[in-house]
């Protein structure tokens, strides 16, 4: 099973079975060793995705500034 959540606000999006997970995966593991992290984690409670929600996609068109001054901030 593999988990994703949102970077932004850490809601959990949802899960998918490792065979659909299959082709996100490949695609992933294809990336540079940093983009890679970036987007995945693997930890004792297995592997998670971390994307970005919904809610957020929509704020961060909206306003983008928000979402990097709160970068900074962190
Ligand atoms: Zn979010």
């Amino acid at each position: 099973m593999i988990r994703y959540s949102c970077s932004h606000c850490d809601t959990e999006i949802g899960s998918i079975s490792l065979d659909a997970a299959e082709a996100v995966l490949c695609q992933i593991k294809s990336l540079d060793e940093g983009e890679k992290d970036s987007f995945l984690s693997v930890n004792d409670e297995g592997t998670h995705i971390r994307c970005i929600c919904e809610h957020c996609e929509q704020s961060l068109k909206a306003f983008p500034d928000y979402y990097t001054l709160k970068k900074w901030l962190q």
